[in-house]
């Protein structure tokens, strides 16, 4: 079966645009086990995850089928503890599922080697949450610089300095942020952290944004700002966003919801 090895190995995100935009992916063969539906860009076949909790096993996820497009926005909803994050999580190969597989440009990703994982989540997914997980001690710039100066190591980072600063003021500047570069998160709101983990998600191109929560924070006018940067990412860059939230009013401004309930998506 296929694996995304290859992929995962392929130049980083500052090569691929600096040799141009878009360069073809390797060819990978579909998995004969889960033929997906034609423009599928991520999806999860009969993804079963349960924790263990002492001498508890608690069963979190049953038989999970999912599938996003390319360029789509889904919620996925459901109650408190129904399993939203850990199925984000496994979409993003944070975690692994006990059983089933996840696939991302029709490649199996959930049996990588953890250090492809990683090269895999740098450069494909953005990810944003609830409480931003920015580093304290550094600015907003600085913060969205973090992902660039971990791909590229310390030497390449330096040697291209002047381009990753540009690139993420201008992600600062995209979110409505270029006023508050400087600030480190504790002088800033908690609408402007989430921008600032919106724009360090960015900074490295990602084919698919995953957001947990992304308002869970905020006041509905705060949150209904980030959300209107979310569709606007959706609607002019193409960029696919897999969102997860409890809150239906947010919900509804994605294209389609996933519901998840009983450790299942419930038939819409
Ligand atoms: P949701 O995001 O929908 O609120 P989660 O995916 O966070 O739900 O959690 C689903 C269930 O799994 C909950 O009962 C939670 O307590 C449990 N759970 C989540 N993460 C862990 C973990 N690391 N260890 C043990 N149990 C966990
Ligand atoms: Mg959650």
């Amino acid at each position: 079966m296929d694996n995304f090895y290859e992929l995962a190995t392929r130049p980083s995100a500052a090569n691929r645009s600096a040799a141009g935009p878009h360069i073809a992916f390797p060819e990978i063969v579909p998995t004969a086990a889960h033929p997906e539906t034609p423009g599928t860009l991520l999806s999860a076949h009969g993804v079963e995850k349960s924790y263990r909790k002492g001498k508890h096993v608690v069963p979190v996820l049953l038989g999970v089928d999912f599938e996003i497009a390319a360029g789509e926005f889904v919620a996925i909803v459901g109650q408190s503890g129904s399993g939203k994050s850990t199925l984000l999580h496994l979409l993003g190969t944070l975690d692994a599922p006990d059983c089933g597989e996840i696939q991302f440009e029709g490649g199996r990703i959930d049996n990588l080697p953890t250090s492809s994982r990683d090269l895999l989540r740098n450069q494909y997914f953005g990810m944003i949450f609830q409480f931003y997980h920015l580093l304290p001690e550094l600015s907003a710039l600085e913060n969205v610089l973090i992902p660039s100066m971990i791909a590229e190591g310390a030497f390449r980072y330096w040697r291209n300095r002047r381009q990753h600063r540009e690139r993420a003021e201008h992600l600062l500047e995209l979110v409505g942020l270029s006023h508050r570069l400087k600030h480190k998160p504790r002088e800033l709101s908690g609408g402007e952290m989430q921008r600032a983990a919106i724009a360090r998600a960015l900074i490295a191109e990602p084919q698919v944004l995953l957001a947990d929560e992304p308002t869970g924070n905020l006041d509905s006018k705060t949150g209904e700002g980030i959300m209107e940067i979310l569709r606007t990412l959706n609607a002019d860059q193409n960029l696919t966003i897999v969102m997860v939230t409890h809150d239906a009013a947010i919900a509804s401004q994605a294209d389609r919801i996933v519901r998840l309930a009983e450790g299942r998506v419930q038939a819409a």
